[in-house]
């Protein structure tokens, strides 16, 4: 679960402006984008820009940090969508489910009548 971390991972791409995301905040530390197979309208992945594989694998304080952007971010998304609220999701390591190994923390906008996405 501790691998290390690869700089040719997808969000480190969108971090250098490699590849292209929809981005919807950004600050020295932090970058959120939309993503790309929302499990609802709105899903946003929120990364820092140190190199952290997972939620193990990052300062206090870089945590800290994000957590302080998604608690920023969340109310905003929810607000702007008219949404009922969200869901705080986080993956870490691949037989958790972690497909890409920089930490991220998805803000997935909820609806009572409206099912997640797989
Ligand atoms: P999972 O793939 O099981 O959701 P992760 O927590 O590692 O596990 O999530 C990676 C997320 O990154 C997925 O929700 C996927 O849709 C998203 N994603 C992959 N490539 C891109 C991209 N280029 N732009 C935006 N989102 C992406």
């Amino acid at each position: 679960m501790m691998s290390a971390y690869d700089p040719n991972n997808i969000f480190a791409k969108i971090l250098r402006g490699e590849i292209p995301s929809h981005k919807i905040y950004e600050d020295a530390r932090t970058l959120a984008f939309l993503d790309i197979m929302p499990r609802s309208p709105g899903h946003t992945l929120v990364v820092p820009k140190v190199e952290a594989t997972n939620l193990l694998d990052i300062a206090l304080d870089d945590l800290t940090y994000l957590m302080s952007v998604v608690r920023k971010l969340a109310p905003e998304i929810v607000a702007t969508l008219g949404a009922e609220g969200f869901m705080l999701q986080q993956f870490n390591g691949a037989g958790a489910g972690q497909t890409v190994f920089h930490l991220h923390m998805h803000i997935v906008p909820r609806w009572a009548s409206l099912p997640l996405k797989p």
